[in-house]
Formats: C-alpha cells, structure tokens, sequence
C-alpha cells in the first residue's frame, strides 16, 4: 500500500489551454489593455502583464464556473480508481488559492462531476513539501519541477505530468516523465 500525492491542474485537468482560451476571451470581450506575455505559465497572475486585483476578478467572474468545465486528461479517473481498489490511498493536493475562487468548494465539485475518487483533498499548498512529510507521502504525480525537486530532496519517487512549461526539466533519478494516465498505469501495475 502506498500514498500517493496527486496534482490537480495540468495532472487531472487540461488546465493550461483551457485557462488561456478563458483569459484571452475576457481580455477581448472586455477590450482590456493587457497582453498576453507566457501562455505556457501555470501561475494566472503571470500569464498576461495584468495586475493581481484583475486576475483576481477574472477567476471570481469568469473562471470559476467556467473551471468545472475543464476538461479531464485522459484515463485518469480510471486509472485512480484503480489504485484505490488495490489499497493505496490517495491525496488530491493542489496549489490553487482562496483568493480566485473558493478552492476547496470548486476543486470538490470538480472532482465529483468527473467521477475522480480520493481519499484526501489539500487545497491552497504552494509548496508540497511540508504535506508529504505529513502525509507519509511514498509517491508524487504532478507536472510542478519544484513539487518533484522537493519530492527528490525528500527521497520520494515521483512521477512528471509533461506540460509545455517542464518539458524542458532534466527529469532527476528519482522520477519519471510520462505523457498520459496509461504510462503511470504501465509504471504503477497496481
Ligand atoms: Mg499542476
């Protein structure tokens, strides 16, 4: 049996172009003067030159309703499932803050419309580090470089979602980059 920690955006979620698509259409419909400067940023308040309080009213008047419609990636409620049929417990850890939209609330609802079962959901972790000692944490999947440099200061194997942002990462000794849900099955074999 093991704990596994897992990433919500951009790991569960197609979260990367669906916030883009999301962003760039607030941006137009409200004929704002911000650009877009790095569309491969998982951080909203980065992604274009927008101050903070205008990010923040794009998630609490557009992106959270709009976010339960983010797609899934593939396989994976299937595939979690699974790991929890075989006895492993699994821990839904995600980054994302109260101050765009009420994380728990929102990050639940999600997880319930798409059928995705767990046994723990953290919200509002920036850094994981602290959650995995926690939590007894034995395995991390998440697309974050610094999630799995902690994972790695820590000795626990882990697993990188390859996004556009990490691709370049040099994946460390302890970890392995997969593309999909059926990869981290094959890796897992329950
Ligand atoms: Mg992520």
């Amino acid at each position: 049996m093991k704990n596994i920690l897992i990433d919500v955006d951009d790991t569960l979620t197609k979260f990367l172009k669906h916030r883009n698509n999301l962003i760039k259409k607030y941006i137009k419909t409200k004929n704002l003067p911000y650009k877009i400067l790095d569309i491969n940023c998982t951080k909203s308040a980065k992604v274009a030159n927008w101050p903070i309080e205008e990010c923040i009213n794009f998630w609490q008047n557009v992106g959270k309703n709009a976010q339960l419609k983010c797609p899934t990636q593939k396989n994976c409620a299937e595939v979690i499932n699974k790991l929890r049929e075989t006895g492993n417990k699994v821990f839904i850890v995600t980054a994302r803050p109260d101050i765009y939209f009420e994380a728990y609330k929102y990050t639940k609802l999600w997880l319930d419309k798409n059928n995705i079962c767990y046994d723990t959901l953290i919200v509002g972790k920036q850094d994981k580090k602290q959650t995995m000692i926690e939590n007894k944490i034995d395995l991390v999947i998440d697309d974050s470089v610094s999630t799995i440099i902690s994972a790695q200061e820590l000795n626990i194997k882990s697993i990188i979602f390859t996004t556009k942002e990490n691709k370049k990462f040099m994946t460390p000794v302890n970890c392995t980059r997969v593309k999909n849900w059926r990869q981290i099955e094959n890796l897992l074999k329950y």
